[in-house]
């Protein structure tokens, strides 16, 4: 159930309704939209006398949310989110773009490529330093030196740092490096370690699971919305299906459905939903023009030596061209390009 709260209702009227809440148990959410404050309430709500709520003089109505998904939902924040890490906006009509290779592989590898991306838009670094591979005898990964490595240029560049984390052992540690911590397909079901990122309150970017429906995945998105966090980010990196000519099938359709459902921001995975290098173009533009908030693209200095998911990435002049026509589509759309 949400609470929509009057317009012009004071401080006061509004701590009766959160010590109601808390009287009779109930966890409140509070989200300050440009018009409307809404509380979110969680819990069982049988424990409200009937009426308990609507006498409050700051209360303008009850909204019930039946699906099972709350802080998720689109009612929780009708216009939207948008937040900001380090000065950097996600959510507004500036697209996000993210970019940098699959893996942290040596410094001047990273180096490489983030000295390209800033110069065309991105203001996310992304780079693997904890690779949750298909193998344990594939690359795992240069762990907490990834993480470092990714810092130092980051910095250098004036960017933020995204990277992924396969264990909440690694949160504390991560903290110190990372701007937005990216939970994989892999993982995002995995309830715990979408806890604990919702209690690390750190920014969140969550990857759609290989074979999680969109309601599923925003059952995920509610573990780390009611730890508190509200800085999430979905990600479409695309699902199994049947079809094997892409590594995944980029539901291309997830946008404008997660634009129904929930208020937060979607980006889209060009790299690996698609597996291969050659139609990062295509989808990246298809997501754009789709209403997509932004891209995370995979980029490597030299893709054939790549240690991981050599086929997908894209070289740094192939992502100076790809920037020149996305801008395109922004523009005619009414969306603003970074830079
Ligand atoms: C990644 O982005 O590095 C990654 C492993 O992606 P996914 O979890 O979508 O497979
Ligand atoms: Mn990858």
């Amino acid at each position: 159930m949400i609470i929509v709260v009057k317009p012009g209702a004071s401080k006061e009227q509004v701590q009766q309704i959160l010590n109601q809440l808390e009287h009779y148990e109930l966890k409140a959410h509070v989200s300050e939209g440009a018009e409307r404050l809404i509380i979110g309430v969680i819990g069982d709500k049988s424990r409200l006398p009937s009426g308990s709520l609507e006498l409050l003089p700051a209360v303008e109505k009850l909204v019930p949310i039946m699906e099972s998904y709350k802080l998720a939902s689109r009612a929780f924040r009708p216009e939207g989110t948008a937040f900001d890490i380090k000065g950097i906006h996600v959510g507004t009509d500036e697209l996000t773009m993210m970019a940098g290779p699959c893996a942290v592989e040596s410094e001047e590898q990273v180096d490489e490529v983030a000295r390209v991306v800033s110069g065309c838009g991105a203001r996310f670094l992304r780079g693997g330093a904890y690779k949750p591979r298909t193998t344990p005898y594939s690359f795992q990964g240069l762990e907490k030196e990834g993480l470092k490595i990714l810092r130092r240029v980051a910095d250098r560049y004036n960017l933020l740092v995204i990277s992924e984390i396969t264990s909440e052992n690694d949160i504390e540690y991560a903290s110190d490096y990372v701007d937005i911590i990216q939970i994989g397909a892999r993982n995002a079901q995995n309830f715990r370690l979408l806890s604990a990122v919702g209690k690390s309150g750190i920014p969140v970017m969550l990857k759609r699971g290989i074979a999680e429906t969109i309601d599923e995945w925003l059952g995920s998105v509610e573990y780390i919305m009611s730890e508190g966090n509200y800085k999430i980010i979905m990600c479409e990196r695309g699902i199994r299906t049947f079809e094997t000519s892409t590594r995944s099938t980029l539901d291309i359709s997830a946008i404008p459905v997660l634009k129904t459902k929930t208020h937060l921001p979607v980006i889209i995975d060009p790299s690996h939903a698609s597996g291969k290098a050659q139609y990062v173009r295509s989808l990246s533009l298809a997501a754009i023009a789709a209403g997509a908030d932004g891209l995370i693209i995979e980029v490597h200095p030299n893709p054939m030596i790549a240690l991981s998911d050599a086929a997908q990435q894209i070289t740094p002049d192939d992502y100076r061209a790809l920037t020149k026509e996305i801008k395109a589509i922004a523009q005619i759309i009414g969306r603003t390009y970074p830079g």
